[in-house]
Parts: structure tokens; C-alpha cells; sequence
């Protein structure tokens, strides 16, 4: 089915109400013009009668003209442009005598017509409106006379009226409607540059932008929110191809690595001392790909926002002392004391297992960035509006100028400093992605060579 343009459709609807405006005006006009003709005709009957009224006496039960012959003539040399017939009939409504202007013809006596009102009716074939004035002798009628008058011309002025209008209506409209689309073509014609633009816009050249019209309109906004709209996509996309060519090539360098200690392993033989050596070097490195991958597919999963919320009742003090102990390996490895003391019992809801990656997140960059036998704490306050926790080590802190960008994927301060301190980078990307979706409020303070402090600050 052809589609009716947004062009098209926007001239119709203007149309269809001026159609019914100029309707109504064609009806109003017509009306007026016909009113006021029969109010002139109307008008000219009543003096007609009037003058005519004086001319008449009536003597023993018979209207005499009182100058019958003067009256005839005068009637016969009038000159008007539409003259009044008049008719004098008696009570029964046999004509008793007429004005010359009536010729052979003669205005018909109505006995059902009410009797000093105006009505249409016909002399012969033509149109009159006519009156019937009663003639008394007393209180007794004894006849009366009618007056009409020709509606020919009337008639004949309100029909051409008419057929202007009807023929002036459909002219206008169209008029009208080929001006409104032109005008509407024009005014929606930056609606076809984003429709070009936008058909030029591939994935590969989201480079180009709407030109924004000169009007700040609606179509301006359109046009600015859409651009808007590929930035964003834009700087997706980016992001997205830096986190793949990043990703692949952290995958990239354990197994360069393990593939070169194999293969230098393999050039000569060797006693089981160094095979063993060698293989314990190659399974840390597995396991640094394993956590790598968990990571990144941690990551993804968020990225797509496939997970849902599973929100429940969950206790802050289980839960990091949960995450401690999952971790009592690493921390009794280096010696690390942990102090948390908790004054009460504190609850949250949020998603447990969410919260158990932040924080397991938080405290094994804590116990990795410790000196060996240094403390962790972790702290729980309570105010008003939120409950505050805190996990703060003494170790190798961050450098102020890195602070922002820790958050950022595969981001790792300072690493060839400290080369023995394995990571991804991809920690506190997880934990700051996880605490925007639950709504947890993080924050790093830090000090080189002194300490870092993470709060969560979890809204009431
Ligand atoms: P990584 O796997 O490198 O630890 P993260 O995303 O968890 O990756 O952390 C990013 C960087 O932030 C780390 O490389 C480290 O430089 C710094 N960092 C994070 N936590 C601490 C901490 N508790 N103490 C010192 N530095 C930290």
C-alpha cells in the first residue's frame, strides 16, 4: 500500500479544519445575505401596505378606492425595480380589483395562511412572498387586500451566491492544500537530511553528525539528541574494541610465557628438580589465565546487564567475616592480621553475591598491597542515612595521579615497581561497575608508601 507522506498528511489535517472553518463562513455569509433580503422585501411589502391602507375607505361592506381612477394610473406608471402587485378581494376571496401591473394574472387568496404575516408562495410560475391585510367594517371583515411582491431576483441572487460558493469551495481547498504541503515540505526538510544522514551512518562511519538547523525547534533537538546518541554509541564501540585488543593481549602474554618455558624446557634433558621448577611456573601461570578469564567474563556479563538483582536482607559482619575466611591462605601466607570489630549487628539490603565479589575484590588488593605482618581493617559505622564501611591496609598506597584511573580496565599503577604483585587491572573496574548497580556509593583514599582506605557507603 503507498504510504501517504508526513508531508501529505500534515496538508490534509490542516485541510480538514479549514474545510470546516470555510464551511461555516459560506454557511454564515449565505445566511446573512438571504436575511437580509428578505428583510428588504419584507420591508417594502409593509410600506406597501402602509401607503396602500390610506387609499382605501370602506362603505357598506364594500372597499372603495377613494381615488380609483388616479390610483390605477399611478400604479401603472410606477417604475420600480421590483414593483408591488396588489389585489383586493372580499371576504370569501373573490377578487373585487387589482393593480394594472398584474395584467391577466391574479395573486391567489389563501385561506389557511395567517393573516398580516409574510409568507413565500407563487404567482403562477413566480415566485412572491405575499401578505393578506383583513379589512374591517367595524369589527366585521369585509375583505382584503393582498400585497405581494416578486422574489424572482431575490432568488435569483441567492442562487448565484450559491453556486460561487460551491464552486469557490473546492478551488480554495485545493489551493490551500497544495500551498500547506509545499509549506510543510519545506518546514520537514530537515527531517530529510537525518533520514540521509542517518542512511549514511554505518557501524563502520559513526563519524558523521546531523547538521543542526539554524531554528532551535524541535527538529533541533531531534537532531542533537540523535547526535548525542552516537557520540554515546560511538564511544561504545571504542571502548568495546580497546577492551578487545586489551583482553586479548593479557590473554596473550601467559601463554607466551608458558609456551617459551616449555619450549626451553623441552631443547635438552633435565633433572626432575628443574622439570618440577618449571611446571610449578607454568601452573601459576594457568591459574593467573583461569582467574584472567573469570574476570573478563565477570566483566561481560555486566557489560551486557544480563544479570538481575536478587536483593535480600544480608549481614554486613557475616559477610566480611565470610569473605576473610575464604581468604585465610593468602593473609596467613603473608603473615597479615585482619581486626574486625563489629559494636553491632549491621544489614543491608542488596544482592549477596554481588557484594561478596566487591568486597572479596577489595580485600585481596588489600592483602596483595601489604607489607608482610601488616594489619587490615575493617570498620562499620552507622549515621543517619547510610552505614559507612571501610577497608584500610598499610601498604604501598597509590600514587595521587593514579587515583582516577584505577577504575579503568586493565589499569595497573606503577606495576613495574612492584613486578612480584601479579594482576589484571580488571579488579576495581568489577567493583566499581557492581557498586553502580547496587547503588553502593565507593570511594579510594590513598597515600603512597602509607595506605589505601576503601569506603562503601550503602543509602538507609
Ligand atoms: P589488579 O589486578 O592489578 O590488582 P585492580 O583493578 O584490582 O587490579 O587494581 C588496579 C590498581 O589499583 C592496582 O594495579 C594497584 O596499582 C592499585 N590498587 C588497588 N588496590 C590497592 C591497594 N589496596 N593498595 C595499593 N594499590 C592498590
Amino acid at each position: 500500500m503507498q504510504q501517504f507522506s508526513f508531508k501529505n498528511r500534515i496538508a490534509s489535517n490542516y485541510i480538514i479544519t479549514t474545510a470546516l472553518l470555510i464551511l461555516v463562513v459560506f454557511f454564515a455569509i449565505y445566511s446573512i445575505v438571504r436575511f437580509s433580503v428578505y428583510v428588504r422585501v419584507n420591508n417594502e411589502i409593509k410600506t406597501e401596505v402602509a401607503e396602500h391602507l390610506k387609499e382605501i375607505e370602506v362603505i357598506e361592506n364594500c372597499v372603495l378606492l377613494i381615488e380609483e381612477e388616479e390610483w390605477k394610473t399611478s400604479q401603472f406608471n410606477k417604475v420600480e425595480v421590483s414593483p408591488a402587485f396588489i389585489q383586493f378581494v372580499d371576504e370569501l376571496g373573490a377578487m373585487v380589483e387589482k393593480s394594472p401591473n398584474l395584467k391577466q394574472k391574479q395573486l391567489t387568496y389563501k385561506a389557511n395562511a395567517p393573516v398580516n404575516e409574510l409568507f413565500d408562495t407563487k404567482l403562477e410560475n413566480i415566485s412572491v412572498r405575499q401578505i393578506q391585510v383583513p379589512l374591517y367594517q367595524g369589527t366585521k371583515i369585509i375583505g382584503y387586500m393582498i400585497v405581494a411582491m416578486s422574489l424572482e431576483d431575490s432568488i435569483m441572487v441567492l442562487n448565484n451566491l450559491f453556486t460561487v460558493m460551491l464552486i469557490a469551495y473546492p478551488m480554495i481547498l485545493l489551493v490551500l492544500f497544495l500551498i500547506a504541503r509545499f509549506i510543510a515540505g519545506r518546514s520537514i526538510k530537515p527531517i530529510s537530511t537525518i533520514i540521509q544522514t542517518s542512511n549514511v551512518i554505518t557501524k563502520d562511519n559513526l563519524k558523521s553528525r546531523i547538521p543542526l538547523p539554524q531554528n532551535r525547534d524541535e527538529l533541533f533537538t531531534l537532531s542533537h539528541t540523535i547526535n548525542n546518541l552516537l557520540d554515546r554509541v560511538e564511544n561504545a564501540i571504542e571502548r568495546e574494541k580497546q577492551f578487545t585488543s586489551d583482553a586479548s593481549h593479557e590473554l596473550r602474554t601467559p601463554l607466551a610465557v608458558i609456551k617459551g618455558t616449555l619450549e626451553v624446557l623441552i631443547r635438552k634433558p633435565r633433572n626432575p628438580e628443574e622439570y618440577k621448577e618449571k611446571i610449578d611456573f607454568c601452573i601459576n601461570e594457568v591459574n593467573r589465565l583461569n582467574h584472567l578469564v573469570d574476570e573478563l567474563l565477570l566483566l561481560a556479563r555486566f557489560e551486557n546487564q544480563k544479570q538481575t538483582l536478587k536483593l535480600e536482607k544480608v549481614s554486613l559482619n557475616a559477610l566480611f567475616l565470610d569473605v576473610i575466611s575464604r581468604n585465610t591462605t593468602i593473609i596467613s601466607d603473608k603473615k597479615i592480621k585482619c581486626i574486625a570489630k563489629f559494636s553491632k549487628d549491621y544489614y543491608v539490603t542488596t544482592d549477596a553475591y554481588l557484594l561478596n565479589i566487591i568486597v572479596n575484590n577489595i580485600l585481596t588488593n588489600a592483602v596483595k598491597y601489604s607489607k608482610p605482618s601488616d594489619t587490615i581493617n575493617f570498620d562499620i559505622i552507622e549515621t543517619e542515612n547510610e552505614l559507612i564501611c571501610s577497608v584500610s591496609d598499610h601498604g604501598i598506597g597509590i600514587a595521587e595521579e593514579d587515583l582516577q584511573k584505577i577504575f579503568d580496565q586493565f589499569y595497573r599503577s606503577k606495576s613495574n615497581d612492584h613486578p612480584e604483585i601479579k594482576g589484571t587491572g580488571l579488579g576495581l573496574s568489577i567493583v566499581k561497575r557492581l557498586s553502580l548497580l547496587l547503588q553502593i556509593d565507593l570511594q579510594i583514599e590513598s597515600e603512597e608508601h602509607k595506605g589505601t582506605k576503601v569506603i562503601l557507603r550503602f543509602p538507609k
